[in-house]
Order: C-alpha cells, then structure tokens, then sequence
C-alpha cells in the first residue's frame, strides 16, 4: 500500500486505548496524520505513536457532547493545517451490561448517548466539508452484539442503531464519493473486554471458528482498507471481524 495518504486527516474517536488506537496507528503507518480523541490518556498515546515517527495529535474529546466534538473538529484541523477531514472513525464506546430487567435509566442512557449521539455529533462536524471535497470516508465501529446478545439491550440497541445510521448515510452521500461503512467485531482483546470473567471468555472460545481472540490490529486493518482508495466502490456495508463467532 505505501505512504499513499500524505496531508490527509483521519480522526479516530475513542483512539486512546485498544481497537481505536490500534486504527490510530495503522492509518498513521499509512500516511495519514491522525488526531486521536479521547476522555483521558489521548495525550499519552499519541506521544507513543509520535516516537514511531508516526504524524498524530491527542486531543481531549467527548463524543456525547456537541461541543467537545467541535472543537475536537476544529483543533484537529488547526493542528495539520487543513480545511477538511477525510476519514472519520467513529469508534468510541462503553458498556454498561447487565440483564435488561436489572437495566438502569442511566446506564441505557449512558451507552446510547455515547454510541448514537456520539456518531451523530461527530459525523455532522466533518460531512459538510466532505461534501464540498466531493471526498471522505465515514467507518462506524458496531458490534457482532447488534445481532442481540445476552445482558446487553442498550448495547446492542445503539450497534444495531449504527447500521442503520450508516447505511441511510451511505445512501444519501454516495453522490458525492464519500463511502460509510459499518465494522462489527466479534471478541476483541481490549481493555473493554478484559473484564468478562474466564467463564464466558471460554464459552467464546467454543464458539469460534479461529481459536484465538481477536486483536485490535485485525480491525485496524479493516479500517485501513475502507480507508483507502481501493475500496471507493464499497459502501453501505456491514463487515464482521469475528474470526467465525457466532452467538
Ligand atoms: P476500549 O479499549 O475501552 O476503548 C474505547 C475508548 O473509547 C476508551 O478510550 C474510552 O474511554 C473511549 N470513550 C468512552 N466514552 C467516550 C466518550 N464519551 N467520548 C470519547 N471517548 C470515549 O474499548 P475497545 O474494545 O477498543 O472498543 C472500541 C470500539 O469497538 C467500541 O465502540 C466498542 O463498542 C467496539 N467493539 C469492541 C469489541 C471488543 O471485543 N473489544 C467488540 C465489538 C465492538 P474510557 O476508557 O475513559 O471509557
């Protein structure tokens, strides 16, 4: 592939910690400067990536607020001196499981502001100047849970929700080059999964087809690919990266 995106901006919300900074890194070993946002440790990631050589800002962000994602926007674009933002990877999440009957008001609030709001808030700063470059690239981090899983109704309602956001924006902003996609992962080794007990770690274990959990790096490199040039005619899609699970 080489350096083929010099100059080119890819923000990776959430990119402070597990797949997001995996992305981070990847798009940045493709060429594209990268501001990685994130709630804390952005500053420290990126000073990681930064002694790889590798051209990335850390910024403070919070995808639940309007706000922050402006001038998570705007400070990214002020850092690389650019007008306009090519790739955008909504990647930033929590999880808050537990039987739907035991469900608190807050916790489903809480993983539907941060999942939905979130790609709402984000996408929004970034797809007017898209518009007018007749050029970007939107990835939206799902969930294989989309498809409902077992004490994560607010989960798996705001991954579901991600596709059919994507696939309305890919149907409304095909016109104009810019391609969204959706990336439903399986079980990936991330600080968000560290937590599930041995017990169901096992369990995920039986029901792969490749008998390993995955690493961020093979989602990275899904978002690499949507990112590039090679994938201009592939759009509205839904693409596992499960290594055979199925729930
Ligand atoms: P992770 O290591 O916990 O990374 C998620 C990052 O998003 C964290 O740094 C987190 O910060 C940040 N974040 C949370 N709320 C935010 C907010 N309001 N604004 C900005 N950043 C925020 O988890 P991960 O496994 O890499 O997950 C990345 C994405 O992949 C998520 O969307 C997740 O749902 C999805 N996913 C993961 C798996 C998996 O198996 N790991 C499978 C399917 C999908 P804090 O640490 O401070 O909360």
């Amino acid at each position: 592939m080489g350096v083929q995106h010099v100059n080119s901006l890819a923000l990776v919300t959430g990119g402070a910690s597990g797949i997001g900074y995996a992305i981070s890194q990847k798009l940045a070993e493709r060429g594209f400067n990268v501001a990685i946002g994130d709630l804390k440790n952005y500053e420290e990631s990126a000073e990681n990536l930064k002694k790889l050589g590798l051209p990335v800002v850390g910024l403070p962000l919070d995808v639940t607020s309007w706000d922050s994602c402006a001038q998570f926007v705007e400070a990214s674009l002020s850092h690389f001196r650019t007008d306009h933002v090519d790739v955008l990877v909504n990647n930033a999440g929590i999880i808050r499981d537990s039987l739907f009957v035991k469900m608190s008001r807050e916790d489903w609030d809480l993983v539907i502001r941060v999942h939905l709001y979130g790609a709402f808030n984000m996408t929004k700063q970034v797809v007017e100047s898209m518009i007018s470059k007749q050029h970007g690239r939107i990835v939206n981090m799902s969930s294989l849970s989309w498809t409902g899983n077992v004490g994560q109704a607010n989960y798996a309602s705001a991954k579901a929700g991600l596709i059919g956001f994507t696939k309305t924006l890919a149907k409304e902003l095909g016109r104009y080059n810019i391609t969204v996609n959706a990336i439903a992962p399986g079980f990936i080794d991330t600080p968000m999964t560290r937590s599930v007990p041995d017990k169901i770690r096992e369990k995920f274990m039986e029901r792969l087809a490749i008998r390993r959990i995955g690493d961020p790096v093979d989602v990275a490199n899904l978002v690499a690919f949507l990112a590039s040039d090679e994938a201009s005619y592939i759009t509205g899609e839904v693409i596992g990266v499960t290594g055979g699970l199925t729930f």
